[in-house]
């Protein structure tokens, strides 16, 4: 019997992944064709506020499916509005193409929670799962365990190992607002991005004024940190007042200093791709420590910020030989904002406002201890940073 593919989703934006996930399916589970299915309003999934229509992301994926002839995009669960469930999505399907054996493809995630669906059991009568697995253990034995559960209840399940690029929509969505997306885009898609102004691309977010580049930041970090990035402003800004710094310059520093902490570690060298940054080998061993200088770069460049500020995100994280007053007050409050909480943190509380030097040696000497323990290496910045201050290091 000749099989079809259905592959759902909210595709917001459509990217490389999903296209190369498409095409893997076709060829490892011999579908005649791949019918990719953009949902109206996805089951349990909030939209992010200001994401594109529902027609907005059918053309980016029609653009994105373009080039291969096997991917066919559908409107049918667009047409039918409301809540896409896919049990009437599969039916539907079913009564278009009698004969013919339905493959839905999902996420690994997803077929774990596949009994909590709509109607599960009627999609079971009418399709085979293909289940989209990336080989990490942890996963692989979930899958298979489930894998074993759904047969004995009748289920066909076909697995499909696949190794393209993973990554979410949301950190799309980041990398698209800091322009930086292009690798992961089909180029038509970017270039109707950009035409249709979608996902912040064309957004002026150079010089805004504190309130507003409050609610841009906040938008872009991972709710967790939130409270730390303003609780990082807020002490700055005290800082600079008891020290003498431009208070500005403190404020949008303390608030800009973890931009691209959402951002994860391989795909912090997206960043410095995209920027044109070429890296040294600790960085490329530890990209997690990348994201002061990231964040230096979109600072600059996505927010139009100055010098000082640029260069106080940049050695937020590791500290440098040298720093100035600005820096060292950035550094200081990232470590002793009110939201931190570790043994000592009330001493280098105490410092900052009696000797801002002697706070700075006691963050750096306890960066150097933490490193210790843990067995990690220390960065050539802090290595420096702790020689300028006369701290012996013996890792
Ligand atoms: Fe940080
Ligand atoms: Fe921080």
């Amino acid at each position: 019997m000749e099989r079809i593919g259905i592959f759902g989703g909210t595709f917001n934006p459509p990217h490389i992944g999903h296209i190369q996930a498409a095409e893997q399916a076709v060829a490892a589970l011999g579908l005649r064709k791949l019918i990719l299915m953009p949902a109206y309003i996805a089951p349990h999934k909030v939209m992010p506020a200001g994401s594109p229509t529902p027609r907005q992301r059918l053309e980016m994926l029609r653009i994105a499916a373009a080039d291969c002839p096997q991917l066919e995009v559908s409107d049918l669960e667009l047409r039918r509005e409301g809540i896409s469930y896919t049990s009437d999505t599969v039916q539907a399907l079913k009564a278009q193409y009698p004969g013919m054996e339905l493959v839905l493809l999902m996420g690994a995630d997803m077929f774990l929670s596949f009994r909590e669906w709509k109607d599960s059991e009627a999609i079971l009568k009418n399709a085979v799962l293909g289940v989209f697995c990336r080989g990490e253990k942890g996963e692989q034995a979930a899958i298979a365990a489930k894998k074993a559960e759904m047969e004995g209840l009748g289920a066909k399940v076909e697995l499909v190992h696949n190794r393209v690029v993973a990554i979410s929509s949301t950190q799309m969505r980041r990398l698209l607002a800091f322009q930086c997306a292009g690798e992961f885009l089909p180029a038509g898609v970017e270039a109707y991005i950009r035409e249709q102004g979608l996902y912040n691309v064309n957004a002026q977010w150079k010089n805004l004024p504190m309130d507003e580049l409050e609610k841009v930041v906040v938008s872009l970090l991972h709710p967790n940190r939130v409270a730390h990035v303003l609780g990082c402003r807020d002490t700055a800004v005290k800082l600079a007042q008891r020290w003498g710094a431009d208070v500005t310059d403190a404020a949008r520093a303390g608030i800009l200093h973890d931009i691209t902490k959402a951002i994860d570690g391989p795909l912090q060298l997206t960043l410095c791709r995209a920027y044109g940054k070429i890296l040294n080998d600790f960085s490329r061993k530890y990209p997690k420590t990348l994201h002061a200088l990231t964040g230096s770069l979109v600072a600059e460049r996505v927010f139009g910020e100055n010098e000082a500020v640029v260069s106080a995100i940049r050695s937020h994280t590791t500290g440098k030989a040298g720093m100035n007053l600005l820096e060292t007050i950035i550094y200081v409050a990232d470590y002793m904002e009110p939201n931190r909480a570790f043994p000592g943190v009330e001493t280098l509380r105490e410092l900052a406002y009696t000797d801002l030097q002697a706070a700075l040696k006691l963050g750096l000497e306890m960066t150097l201890e933490h490193l210790k323990r843990q067995g990690s290496e220390v960065s050539p910045e802090s290595r420096e940073a702790l020689e300028y201050l006369g701290i012996h290091i013996s890792v």
